[in-house]
């Protein structure tokens, strides 16, 4: 392919509403255009990387005995009706009216679609176990979305979903998607971990997120560096070896004026005491009921652990009005000890077990309590301790017990195990082999195809721009060819892509009236993973100039035209 016949479109400017590197990659090197926020176009290049991508994912997956369908973006509602999802999916579900009024999701993905289909082709054991899987595009609409293609409110994702007879049928497709996923990254040139992830709506399921560790990455991941624990922070769990008291064994606690201060740190500020002497506590309504959590001073609350250990549906934080009415103060003020609400449900993070020398609010505005003594003085008992507290740096692997170490993780695909919550929902049914209706058992598993594209960027760049990994880059090769209006060296670029091309590599030829410095800047920036240079003067001395994209100037290869391509071979 020649430069001038194609559409590359690079910028100077990095766009005013990247905050990332790989963002700003994508835009600047012309892979993408953005249409407005959250949606993308795909120029010719972004598009070449992108089907590079879905190929490897694709052959993946007929590897691993999926097998590909396609079903439609737009969704009849009945479907998400029947598990419930269309009431509470929430603002993140777009949803439309055809002309006769009935509704309809843009796909934010597809468990009802699937199991539907399911349930209408298989009817027998025989036919089980069976995965199927589509590489459609999404549509989410997002808080925030941002990043370029890391959070687009359109994307392209590869689902796949898995039926089997039973729980260890289920558990082999699991697995068996798990490592179809190590081979999908890691052919495209990409370090993705699997790290333990919290189930949602379906508790305690197994589910295994993989992540692109980078600074950029919006999720928090739990690390052991001694046995290799990996988990997302909301799922992360640490050991509590019980608290250390903060004094020796008081003879009674006693009331504090604490006057205007509401937060820990305001307390702290004023009592001059260390946050970890206090007990921080924290009003939430579970499923309409308010509860009391407490966990260390210098601490802060995992909601997913706590709606887990609740076993609640929905957990929020209480407004001003249920916090005083629950405990007789205002928050900054309430504590563990005689809430006005008697039934009031109190429960503390499991380092505070047997605490004893504690700050606590005295549930009185303005007051706190000294000298706790939590099993003494307050309303908790003993099933009312669990891990409740984001874990943090520092802190004891629950597993082996050195400690953990925080890294920024970037989701690019996620394998879960789903039971029988959908297929109980559709009645997604087979005969088994005496004819008895059974129940299928699920599981689901997706690649965000878009975001790995740029996760693949952000892992591999430099300060001049992409570094491509050869499986997808959008050209392997560039030839740089600087004298363009010089037949002769013209003819040798000519020669050499059609020798790469023969021999299968993807090639652009630069073949712009720009000065050296002008094409060597873009190539750089776009990422080609080889370059090769032919200019009249370098042919004159011997031969091409040949060299990777990640090495440095001082590894250029001359070798004469003929023996280029072998050279380019073997850097590949
Ligand atoms: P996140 O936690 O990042 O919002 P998710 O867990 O909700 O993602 P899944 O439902 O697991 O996403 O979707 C499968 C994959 O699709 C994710 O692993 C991710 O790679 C990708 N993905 C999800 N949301 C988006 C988005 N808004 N833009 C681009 N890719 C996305
Ligand atoms: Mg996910």
């Amino acid at each position: 392919m020649k430069w001038t016949k194609t559409l590359v479109q690079t910028l100077r400017e990095d766009p005013g509403d990247a905050e990332i590197d790989s963002h700003k990659l994508l835009v600047r090197a012309g892979l993408v255009r953005k249409v407005a926020g959250g949606l993308y176009a795909y120029l010719p290049l972004g598009m070449r990387t992108l089907r590079k991508i879905q190929q490897i994912v694709r052959e993946e997956m007929d590897r691993a005995g999926a097998l590909e369908v396609v079903t439609p973006v737009l969704q009849p509602s009945e479907l998400w009706r029947t598990t419930g999802r269309w009431d509470t999916m929430g603002p993140n579900m777009f949803k439309v009216k055809d002309r006769g009024e009935h509704d309809f999701a843009l796909g934010p993905t597809a468990e009802e679609v699937f199991t539907d289909l399911a349930k209408g082709v298989v009817s027998s054991y025989r036919q089980l176990p069976l995965t199927i899987y589509q590489i459609q595009w999404k549509f989410r609409d997002e808080t925030r979305p941002r990043f370029g293609l890391m959070r687009s409110k359109e994307f392209l994702m590869k689902d796949a979903y898995s039926f089997d007879v039973d729980a260890e049928g289920a558990d082999r497709s699991y697995w068996n998607m798990y490592h179809a996923y190590e081979r999908i990254f890691s052919r495209c040139g990409l370090k993705a971990v699997p790290v333990q992830a919290d189930g949602g709506d379906m508790g305690d399921s197994l589910t295994h997120e993989f992540h692109v560790l980078a600074d950029a990455g919006e999720d928090g991941i739990a690390w052991c560096e001694g046995c290799g624990y990996a988990a997302n922070l909301e799922k992360a769990e640490r050991r509590a070896d019980g608290a250390a008291a903060c004094a020796p064994q008081c003879a009674a606690f006693s009331e504090v004026a604490t006057p205007g201060a509401k937060t820990i740190e305001q307390v702290a500020a004023f009592m001059n005491l260390p946050p970890e002497a206090f007990v921080k506590s924290l009003v939430y309504v579970a499923d309409g009921r308010p509860v009391m959590v407490c966990v260390p001073g210098d601490r802060d609350v995992n909601d997913v652990k706590l709606k887990r250990f609740l076993g609640a549906k929905t957990l929020a934080l209480a407004d001003f009005d249920t916090v005083l009415a629950a405990t007789g103060a205002n928050a900054g003020s309430v504590g563990p000890v005689k809430p006005a609400d008697a039934s009031l449900r109190i429960v503390a993070d499991a380092s505070l077990k047997g605490a004893t020398g504690r700050i606590v609010g005295a549930n009185k505005d303005g007051f706190h309590l000294r000298d706790v003594d939590l099993a003494r003085d307050t309303f908790l008992k003993d099933g009312d301790f669990a891990d409740l507290i984001v874990v943090k740096e520092g802190d004891t692997c629950p597993h082996c017990g050195k400690p953990i170490v925080i890294k920024r993780g970037i989701e690019v695909g996620q394998v879960f195990k789903l039971g029988t919550k959908y297929s109980g929902a559709f009645k997604a049914n087979y005969k088994n082999d005496r004819l008895e209706e059974k129940t299928m058992i699920m599981g689901c598993y997706g690649v965000g195809v878009s975001r790995t594209l740029q996760a693949i960027i952000e892992q591999s760049h430099d300060a001049n721009g992409i570094v491509w990994p050869a499986a997808v880059a959008p050209y392997q090769v560039v030839i740089e060819l600087l004298d363009p209006a010089d037949a002769s060296v013209a003819k040798v670029a000519d020669d050499l892509e059609a020798a790469l091309e023969a021999a299968g590599v993807d090639v652009i030829v630069d073949d712009r009236a720009e000065r050296p410095g002008v094409k060597f800047k873009d190539a750089d920036l776009i990422g080609f993973p080889v370059r090769v240079v032919a200019g009249a003067k370098g042919l004159a001395n011997g031969g091409v100039e040949v060299k990777r994209r990640s090495e440095d100037k001082s590894m250029t290869r001359v070798v004469a035209p003929e023996a280029a391509v072998e050279t380019v071979m073997s850097l590949l």
